[in-house]
C-alpha cells in the first residue's frame, strides 16, 4: 500500500496524514469543505459526496480508503467501497453512525448501556420519557458530536424536541468518564492505549488525562469490553470507546470508528501515537507499540483559547498542537497540548 485516502479534511485527517507521510505513505482527502485543517496532505479533492465522478477518481488513486468522520452519505460509501476496500469496515461505520443501532449492538454482545428507548417522532416523545424517566438526556439518533443534538430533561412537564428522530437515554449517575483507544489489525492483532479519564464541559471535551486514576480492574475490565466490541465488528483501524464509570460496573456511552480526542496524549505519551497505529492497521502493517512511557494531560484548544499559544508555547513540556484552522468560533476545537506532567 502506497496511498492512503481519508474521507473528511478535519484536524483528525490532518494528523492521520501527518503519521502516514512519516512511514513514507501518501494520503489523499476527500472533503466538501472549501478550506479544510488537512491541507497539509499529498492530494485533496474538494468536491461533495454527491459528486461521482470526483468520488470515482479520489478511489481509484488510493490503494485503500479510511475516514476521520462518521457521517460519510451511504450512496457515496457504495460508490467508493466498489472501487476500494473502506476500513475500518461498512458495519462498523453503520453501527456507530446511529445511536439506537449502536446501543442496540452493544446490548446484544453482553455490553451494558444507559437504558433507552427509541423516539422516532415528537408524538412518542412523552411516552418514552413516562418509561425510562427524568433526568435523561434526548439525542438525535445521527450526525451529533460535542453535545451538538441533545436535550437535558428534568421534567416531564416540560419536553423540549431535537428536531430528528431520536433515542432517550436515562441519565448514568458515573464517578468518571473513561475512554479506551484500541487498535485491531487485519490479522485480528489487538492493541489498546492505557485508558484516559475525560472532563467534559457543556458537552465538550475538556480534558483527558493519563493515568486515568481508577483501580485496574476498571481499567482491566474497560480494556477488555473495548476488545470485544473491536473482534465483534471485525475491526480493522483505531476505535475510541466512551465509557462512564459506575459503582455497578463500566457503562457504554459511545463509540467513534476512528482516532478519537482523547486519543491526542498518545502522541506525548506513547513512541507509537494513535494516528500511526491507525495508518498501521489499515495499510496492513504491523501494530507499533503502545506502550505509555510518560504522564500527559491533553486539553484542547477551544474558541478563544487560541490567545493563550504564545504562553503555551514558551512552557517547558508542553507539546502545541494547531490545526491551522482561520476563524475561532465559540465551542470549535482550534488545537490541543499535550503537557507532560510525569
Ligand atoms: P462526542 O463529541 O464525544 O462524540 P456527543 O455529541 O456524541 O459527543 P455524548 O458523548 O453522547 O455526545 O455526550 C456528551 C457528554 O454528555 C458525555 O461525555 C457525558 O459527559 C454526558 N452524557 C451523555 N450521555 C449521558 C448519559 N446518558 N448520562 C450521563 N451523562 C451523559
Ligand atoms: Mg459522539
Ligand atoms: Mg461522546
Amino acid at each position: 500500500i502506497r496511498t492512503i485516502g481519508i474521507l473528511g479534511g478535519g484536524q483528525l485527517g490532518r494528523m492521520l496524514s501527518v503519521a502516514a507521510s512519516r512511514l513514507g505513505l501518501r494520503c489523499h482527502i476527500y472533503e466538501p469543505d472549501a478550506s479544510p485543517a488537512a491541507d497539509v496532505a499529498y492530494a485533496l479533492t474538494n468536491a461533495s459526496y454527491e459528486d461521482q465522478t470526483a468520488l470515482r477518481a479520489f478511489a481509484e488513486s488510493v490503494d485503500v480508503i479510511t475516514y476521520e468522520f462518521e457521517n460519510v452519505p451511504t450512496s457515496a460509501l457504495d460508490l467508493l467501497e466498489s472501487i476500494r476496500p473502506i476500513r475500518p469496515n461498512r458495519r462498523a461505520l453503520a453501527v456507530s453512525q446511529d445511536r439506537l443501532t449502536e446501543k442496540t449492538f452493544l446490548n446484544e454482545i453482553g455490553l451494558r448501556t444507559a437504558p433507552f428507548a427509541d423516539v422516532p417522532t415528537e408524538s412518542d416523545l412523552a411516552a418514552a420519557v413516562a418509561a425510562i424517566g427524568p433526568p435523561s438526556i434526548l439525542k438525535t439518533r445521527r450526525m451529533g458530536y460535542d453535545g451538538k443534538g441533545q436535550v437535558r430533561i428534568t421534567d416531564a412537564a416540560l419536553l423540549e424536541w431535537t428536531g430528528a428522530a431520536s433515542v432517550l437515554e436515562g441519565f448514568v449517575d458515573f464517578s468518571a468518564e473513561i475512554s479506551v483507544i484500541i487498535a485491531r489489525g487485519a490479522d485480528g492483532q489487538v492493541a489498546a492505549f492505557d485508558p484516559g479519564l475525560n472532563l467534559h464541559e457543556g458537552g465538550i471535551l475538556r480534558t483527558t488525562t493519563v493515568p486515568c486514576g481508577q483501580p485496574a480492574r476498571v481499567t482491566t475490565d474497560a480494556v477488555l469490553m473495548a476488545a470485544k466490541i473491536a473482534n465483534a465488528l471485525d475491526y480493522v483501524g483505531v476505535m475510541g470507546v466512551e465509557l462512564f464509570v459506575t459503582p455497578q460496573g463500566l457503562v457504554v456511552n459511545e463509540i467513534a470508528p476512528r482516532v478519537h480526542n482523547s486519543g491526542h496524549w498518545t502522541q506525548a505519551g506513547c513512541a507509537v501515537d494513535q494516528f500511526e497505529q491507525h495508518i498501521r492497521a489499515v495499510a496492513g502493517l504491523p501494530l507499533g507499540d503502545g506502550k505509555r512511557y510518560a504522564e500527559v494531560v491533553m486539553e484542547n484548544l477551544i474558541g478563544d483559547d487560541m490567545d493563550r499559544v504564545p504562553d503555551l508555547l514558551a512552557t517547558p513540556n508542553v507539546q502545541v498542537h494547531l490545526y491551522g484552522k482561520g476563524d475561532a468560533r465559540p465551542g470549535r476545537k482550534m488545537g490541543h497540548v499535550n503537557r507532560i506532567t510525569g
